[in-house]
């Protein structure tokens, strides 16, 4: 260590400090739950984001080394390798890896923010601004303990694509080329949709050149090696052009190719079809619509999943302020620290794609937040360093301003981590039956679920599923939503056929594929295959024969229902997607689901809330003004063997509306007949099942799995 200088000791340190404050921060969470069973399982706690289990189960079976074909298991995914290396190489629990990763990736970023910061011969700002962004709100969200995805990198790559650019400019030496070059091809790898962002360093570079420095030959350079890794070839081919360009620009006796060199990067960019991915996303988000109509064939329309997540535009400029800088008084005063930041400091300039970036936020939602939230750390940090030393030059005086200044930006910040009691995806009764199943259901079998549980299901089970966070179109969602919110008869046959004809067509692009000249497949969704197969022109006609004794396609495969307690809570956002006249588009209207778990009973008479009441001595529910006459009403309850009784009285046979009083859940429902007849509240809530069509298989109250007969 002696022949470190001392700047460079110092940048060590400061490295340090940040990084375990940053770690230290992330296990307030821990620490809070520590003890709580409800979120462990195998002695862990268990991951708090939906999309986590996505990478988990692919990491999973790369180090089991079994995978099938058409599992939608990401075993050619980064985040699923990395998993799997860590798993492979630390000595700790599968589940301890998949908690802890983003802690540990996640505060790699105070490393580039206190780098850049040494190049502005400012380390107290650099330290500052890590300490800041490692926990700002919006950073931290997304990359909490547990919050298993790809966020715990994707901010850490660009940070060290600005550092080494900021650097390369500044020094003009070789070695950034190639660390800017290696950053770019693992950001890629680790997260393909970067390719945006990364355009946007490289037309601020290229701008850049062509205002300030047209005469330096090392910004060609830059720009071509940035150019090369970017294109829209197969990561190994990016690998070795690179390090072959990279040999030629340190060789003297090539500097003259270097404007061929990069002319041809940019021919090579738009010939492989570099542009088309930005277009394509662009594309995306400016023409969205509520009702996708398939243009071809009988042109069903499905019910669009935009339409549950919209979040754009819609938001405060305290959430959006308070997301990116923990304050909206830190905010502001960061974006007037940016300024004077970029002002004295002009490579400042290339962050702002981040930036800009994160002001997306207002159009694009939330989750773009967090790419401001570094660039804006540090022009907080820039003004209370740049400020503190034009009032004084006391060192002593500057280090407790620091000192107290730092306190008072992290300060709402960590209010906000204390508050942020995130749970877990699943509670540990919810996971357990799934881990039974595994034992029970082979591979190739199928869960039937809501697409929220579709990763989780096949991670702990092992199974298949038609749906997931990463499938679930309108087209996609609409078959698990009838199922789920259908007569049992109905949803049993479109269960088999589902799977049935998932199957199929993965045979069908899988027999094409092996064909001398494949041909172009023209696949409509499954739904209308199955119209036409069954001689309708129209669906809702087919939808009807479900009812009747239609002859179901070759079993080949076991089918299980995934049923937990906690998808009552979006019961009517299930219906929606199946709610729709798939041949016009009309939306139908809603059927009734009322749903209480806070009531009160006062002289017979309970109070549901938001103007709902039951009178059980008048057998009358009273809807607003509407009185109501109660067809049934039925009180569930658990015995001492934890069984399920159901307790059912008759009351009005001409009315369409039933009450659920399902005392062990302190939950009352109000349910129209369709509703009440449904898979899930029938399988679910009741525990009715049709034993024909149905056996159970594992149940607790969290959840409940059926297996299906047909
Ligand atoms: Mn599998």
């Amino acid at each position: 260590m002696n022949n470190l200088t001392s700047e460079t000791k110092l940048t060590i340190l400061y490295i340090f400090i940040a990084f375990a404050f940053s770690v230290a921060m992330r296990m307030i969470w821990v620490y809070q739950f520590n003890g709580y069973e409800p979120f462990m399982f195998n002695g862990q706690f268990m991951i708090n984001t939906n999309d986590g289990y996505f990478w988990a189960e692919g990491a999973r079976d790369i180090l089991s080394g079994v995978s099938q074909e058409n599992d939608r298991s990401p075993i050619t995914l980064a985040a699923s390798q990395l998993t799997a290396i860590f798993a492979y190489i630390l000595p700790f629990s599968f589940e301890s890896i998949i908690l802890y990763m983003s802690v540990f990736l996640s505060s790699l970023i105070v490393i580039p923010i206190i780098l850049i910061a040494k190049n502005f011969k400012n380390l107290e700002m650099g330290l500052i601004a890590a300490l800041l962004a490692s926990i700002t709100v919006s950073y931290y969200n997304r990359t909490m303990v547990g919050y298993y995805d790809t966020d715990m990198l994707n901010i850490v790559f660009p940070m060290f694509f600005l550092w080494s650019i900021i650097w390369g400019i500044n020094t003009n030496q070789n070695r950034y080329l190639i660390i800017v070059a290696i950053d770019i091809l693992l950001y890629r790898w680790w997260y393909p949709q970067s390719y945006a962002l990364e355009f946007s360093f490289f037309s601020l570079i290229l701008l850049y050149t062509i205002i300030f420095d047209r005469k330096n030959l090392y910004n060609y350079k830059l720009l071509a090696i940035i150019m090369i890794a970017m294109i829209n070839l197969d990561g190994l081919i990016r690998v070795a052009l690179v390090l072959g360009v990279f040999y030629l620009f340190t060789q003297e006796k090539f500097q003259k190719y270097v404007f061929y060199i990069f002319g041809a990067s940019i021919v090579a960019f738009f010939i492989t079809g570099g542009f088309t991915p930005i277009w394509a996303h662009l594309k995306g988000y400016l023409f969205a619509k509520d009702v996708i109509v398939n243009n071809e064939g009988l042109g069903l329309h499905f019910y669009s999943v935009m339409q549950t997540v919209r979040e754009a535009g819609e938001i405060p400029f305290e959430v959006f302020a308070n997301r990116i800088s923990g304050h909206s008084i830190t905010f502001i005063l960061s974006l007037v620290g940016y300024v004077w930041l970029a002002y004295k400091h002009r490579v400042m300039l290339f962050a702002l794609p981040m930036i800009g970036l994160g002001f997306l936020a207002w159009y694009g939602g939330l989750r773009f937040t967090i790419y401001a939230v570094p660039i804006l750390a540090m022009g907080i940090a820039f003004l209370i360093t740049e400020l503190t030393s034009k009032i004084t030059d006391k060192k002593s005086i500057k280090y407790f301003s620091y000192f107290m200044l730092t306190l008072a930006i992290l300060y709402p910040n960590y209010k906000h981590i204390d508050n942020y009691k995130t749970p877990t995806v699943f509670n540990v009764d919810e996971v357990k039956i799934l881990d039974k199943l595994k034992n029970i259901a082979d591979r190739e079998d199928y869960v039937i679920a809501w697409w929220d549980y579709g990763y989780p299901i096949r991670y702990y089970s092992d199974v298949k599923t038609l749906s997931d966070g990463g499938k679930h179109s309108g087209s996609v969602n609409f078959v698990p939503s009838f199922i789920l919110t259908n007569t049992q008869q109905q949803a049993a046959k479109m269960a088999r056929l589902d799977v049935e004809y998932t199957e199929n067509i993965f045979k069908i692009i899988k027999e094409n594929a092996e064909l001398e000249k494949p041909k172009k497949l023209n696949i409509f969704s499954n739904i209308e295959e199955m119209t036409k197969d069954y001689g309708f022109y129209d669906t809702n006609d087919f939808l009807l024969s479900l009812e009747t004794d239609i002859e179901l396609p070759k079993k080949t495969r076991d089918i299980y229902f995934y049923l937990p307690f906690k998808m009552l809570n979006i019961y009517p956002t299930v219906k929606m997607f199946s709610n729709i006249d798939l041949m016009y588009g009309n939306i139908y209207e809603r059927p009734f689901f009322f749903m209480s778990r806070n009531y009160e009973t006062k002289d017979n008479i309970t109070d549901l809330g938001r103007g709902v009441s039951l009178d059980l001595n008048k057998k009358i529910v009273q809807i607003g003004s509407n009185i109501i006459p109660i067809r049934r009403f039925v009180r569930t309850a658990y015995n001492d063997k934890m069984e399920l009784q159901v307790k059912q009285e008759l009351m009005n046979f001409s009315s369409n509306y039933s009450v659920i009083f399902m005392k062990n859940y302190n939950t009352i429902l109000v349910l129209d007949e369709d509703t009440f007849n449904s898979l899930y509240i029938q399988l679910m809530v009741l525990e009715r099942y049709d034993e024909d069509l149905f056996e159970r298989v594992l149940m607790n109250p969290h959840a409940k799995i059926y297996k299906l007969k047909i």
